[in-house]
């Protein structure tokens, strides 16, 4: 019984080979395995395959990562150049996604956000809605898969319930140093614990609190977001060390930062004093038993040093160094010294931030950037940032990040790639095929 079936039209039509053998009354299920293969595959997790084949199954679970050869090539689907996980975007704020070409790029971070909370305000709810709209799709023709997003409101709440991308929500606790603080971190912790209850949820869709830097984060801060974060293991995150003013205001008291606080009419002087050390530092000295707080994303670091880093990571606290190279650009026009980091084997993810900051919300992209000022950063290292490494520092590395069985991390085409010689260049394209 069973040789006629499969001879039958439908199996020649689906050009797969069962792979269990079947009773003679058992009817086989109609799915659509397939395999594709490339140039190079990428699984993230095992070394890179030249032309390795990926089997899935019609909703994309990965089935196989196969070595060349394994199955016949007119049962391949083959792509010119790479096929590699899909990109988790470890940083972004989708609610600022109305803002793209507002503030002008180059201006300096003090710069960049003495007009963002008056800008917010000047747009209706449509206009807001329909650039959120328009941001996720970019995000989704880019290849990126999840997505570490910062919210101050519930503005996206709807869009991420759609179950598009998968979201996890970094609900921000901003607290400028000032009068009152005691009313104002309660005040706002209460806002940011009200926002968890109404957090998405579905779609595998995860949400925690973070602060948002040093600068708007006075000691009790911290302590307070970490002890909702740490019994739950929720990841948190912190904008970090994005730029000299920030160090300046925790060393000095003085600089851009502090020139801020005067433009808002508040004299910092009064209610904060300089601790003879960098912001880095200052975060460090608000954690009590780092080893036992959950994961942390730091954000940004384009001024952190050898030193720095090397602090930070003795703590064993576990944390993941996020990038957003373009919108490093976009503000301060300098990028962070990868080397230093690679050099002491951190955990680095890549992130976007927002379309206020950057020109676009693509993953490749910012690749590009570091593959252009670092060229000797291999592939394989800057692909596994852009994946797994994303994927672990949110939590989801069990469904994404890498190709291994049983997982469904979406698949990634890059085009413009030499297959001798691969390297992300200005030529590299990118969509996703799965
Ligand atoms: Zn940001």
């Amino acid at each position: 019984m069973l040789a006629p079936l499969l001879q039958s039209s439908i199996y020649r039509n689906l050009k797969y080979r069962p792979l269990i053998s079947l009773s003679q009354n058992q009817i086989p299920s109609i799915s659509t395995m397939r395999h594709l293969t490339a140039d190079l595959i990428y699984p993230i997790a095992t070394p890179p395959l030249p032309k390795g084949i990926i089997t899935i199954d019609d909703e994309g679970t990965i089935l196989a990562v196969s070595p060349a050869g394994t199955y016949a090539s007119e049962d391949l689907a083959y792509y010119r150049g790479i096929l590699c996980p899909g990109f988790v975007n470890a940083h972004c704020h989708l609610e600022l996604s109305h803002l793209q070409d507002q503030i002008p790029p180059y201006t300096g971070l003090a710069n960049f956000l003495r007009p963002i909370s008056a800008l917010r305000m000047q747009f209706s709810t449509a206009t807001i809605d329909q650039a959120m709209v328009a941001a996720e799709a970019q995000m989704l023709r880019n290849g990126i898969v999840a997505v570490g997003d910062i919210s101050n409101d519930a503005t996206s709440f709807e869009q991420k319930r759609q179950g598009n991308l998968r979201y996890h929500t970094f609900i921000e606790i901003v607290v400028p140093f000032g009068d009152t603080l005691e009313e104002r971190i309660s005040q706002k912790m209460q806002l940011g614990i009200d926002l968890l209850a109404q957090a998405p949820r579905n779609n595998g869709n995860t949400t925690s609190l973070a602060p948002h830097a040093p600068y708007t984060m006075p000691p009790a801060i911290l302590q307070a977001i970490d002890e909702i974060n740490a019994p739950n293991a929720w990841v948190s995150s912190i904008h970090h060390q994005e730029c000299n003013a920030e160090n300046e205001m925790f060393q000095t008291a003085t600089g851009d930062f502090v020139d801020l606080y005067h433009s808002l009419g508040i004299r910092i002087e009064q209610f904060f004093s300089p601790i003879s050390a960098n912001s880095s530092q200052y975060i460090l000295r608000q954690w009590q038993n780092p080893a036992q707080l959950p994961r942390l994303l730091l954000v940004h670091n384009t001024i952190s040093t050898d030193a720095d880093i090397r602090a930070l990571q003795q703590t064993q606290r576990p944390i993941t160094w996020v990038f957003c190279p373009n919108a490093n650009r976009y503000i301060e026009n300098r990028l962070p010294h990868f080397d230093t980091f690679r050099r002491l084997g951190v955990h680095i993810a890549i992130g976007t931030d927002s379309l206020t900051s950057n020109w676009q919300l693509c993953i490749l992209s910012e690749l590009k950037t570091i593959a252009d000022y670092a060229p000797h950063i291999p592939i394989a290292e800057l692909l596994q940032w852009a994946t797994l490494n994303g994927a672990q520092a949110l939590g989801y590395e069990r469904d994404l990040g890498s190709f291994e069985v049983g997982k469904k991390p979406g698949i990634v085409h890059i085009g413009g790639i030499n297959p001798d010689s691969p390297q992300i260049t200005a030529h590299s394209t990118v969509r996703r095929i799965v």
